[in-house]
């Protein structure tokens, strides 16, 4: 089945050129999202009808497509209608983030046909980490139960800095002689594509998401930590050399803290779950009160825990996610200044607070934007769920082979 994916255009042959066409009708249909007709296929390909009959044939043998129906025509001619064999095109997907890894099996559909969490995983820059993430990924593969020969490769979301054109992560994993997904592509035995986790989460809302129509938008990623993706003119933005979006770096937060990168003010420092546990604890020893379970020694929470308690109405753990709500709103203000986007969606497991959030994120909107671009800007919340990241890992490798439309 591979075979079809691997078509070496720099060898023109007979058979190479029969095999890019029938990956190209794979890449029609995949990306039209609904089955289509040999006419329609001659007319996309610019070949002829024996041509395309005979293609179409050979793929239907082959497995990778089926009929499913008849198009009605106003001649009474009845032509099939063919639709992909999903079942033959599936990624492995991985989403790597400071305290959890998950690993699962999309289709081109980006639909999670198989999924597992790791939750008492700890994400560290050591030979040791990256053995566990592999093993994990192994177990994964064999319980799926999907055939590697079915599988184009691996979609690879990491947190922290990466290089998504070589593969280099240069957070994480960065003790290797060759770029992560180089490493691992020879581990596997498929093509591995990596990306920023926060930019997989953004790709999954282009193709899927609440951004499938915008051309303008900004995606914030608002767990622990501060993660953003940017949609400009269509397109997820990289940047450069792979480092573009990084939101939670921007000198907008107090200039009290210092951020892991070695500077003070970074607004990740102010808005996200780290903080938020930094500011509840601070409060608590100041002898405030909260419904909130503190640890037993008295000196940690969660803030999954702070963020429940908000929606259950605990006064403290209001106050704060508000404050937090009004910095990310003022912060945001500016990039509105700067990109105009149509619009702001707002993920991640802050997401869950609703207007709670959006409340305040308004109000410090409205502190710092202009007043036309803030008024042509939708803000709204992420739909995907805890799975966006995996299925924006997966959408990948299907990018890559063409198979889903940019
Ligand atoms: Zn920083």
């Amino acid at each position: 089945m591979k075979a079809i994916f691997k078509s070496n255009l720099s060898e023109i042959t007979n058979e190479t050129r029969l095999m890019q066409q029938k990956l190209r009708i794979i890449q029609v249909i995949s990306q039209n999202g609904h089955g289509i007709t040999v006419p329609d296929i001659c007319r996309e390909l610019k070949i002829s009808a024996p041509t395309g009959i005979k293609l179409v044939n050979e793929l239907q043998t082959e497995g990778f497509l089926s009929v499913v129906g008849k198009k009605e025509t106003q001649n009474g001619r009845k032509p099939s209608i063919y639709a992909l064999n999903n079942v033959n095109f599936y990624a492995l997907s991985v989403e790597i983030l400071l305290k959890r890894i998950t690993v699962g099996i999309v289709d081109a559909r980006l639909n999670t046909i198989y999924y597992r969490q790791k939750t008492d995983f700890v994400l560290e820059n050591s030979p040791e980490c990256l053995y566990n993430v592999e093993s994990f990924i192994k177990e994964c593969l064999e319980n799926s139960g999907v055939a590697e020969e079915n599988l184009l490769g691996m979609g690879m979301g990491i947190t922290g800095r990466v290089k998504n054109e070589t593969g280099d992560s240069l957070t994480f994993f960065n003790f290797l002689d060759q770029p992560l997904g180089v490493h691992l592509s020879g581990e596997f035995n498929i093509p591995v594509f990596i990306n920023n986790d926060t930019r997989c989460v953004g790709l999954a809302e282009k193709i899927i998401g609440k951004a499938t129509k915008a051309n303008h938008a900004i995606i914030i990623n608002l767990s622990r930590g501060l993660g953003t993706s940017l949609i400009i003119d269509n397109k997820i933005i990289n940047g450069g050399m792979g480092f573009a979006g990084e939101f939670g770096h921007m000198q907008f937060g107090s200039r009290e803290k210092m951020c892991l990168c070695g500077k003070k003010g970074c607004l990740g420092n102010d808005v996200g779950g780290y903080s938020l546990e930094e500011n509840f604890m601070e409060k608590i020893a100041e002898g405030e009160k909260t419904i909130v379970d503190i640890s037993d020694d008295g000196t940690t929470v969660r803030y999954d825990d702070i963020l429940m308690a908000a929606l259950k109405g605990d006064d403290l753990s209001i106050r704060l996610v508000q404050e937090m709500g009004y910095k990310l709103g003022h912060a945001l203000g500016n990039i509105i200044n700067l990109l105009n986007p149509e619009l702001i969606l707002i993920g991640g497991k802050f997401a869950k607070l609703k207007t709670l959030l959006l409340d305040p994120v308004k109000t410090g909107l409205s502190s710092s934007a202009l007043v036309n671009p803030l008024q042509s800007c939708e803000i709204e919340f992420s739909e995907l769920g805890d799975l966006g990241g995996l299925k924006g890992a997966g959408a990948l490798v299907f990018e890559y082979f063409e198979l889903i439309k940019k």
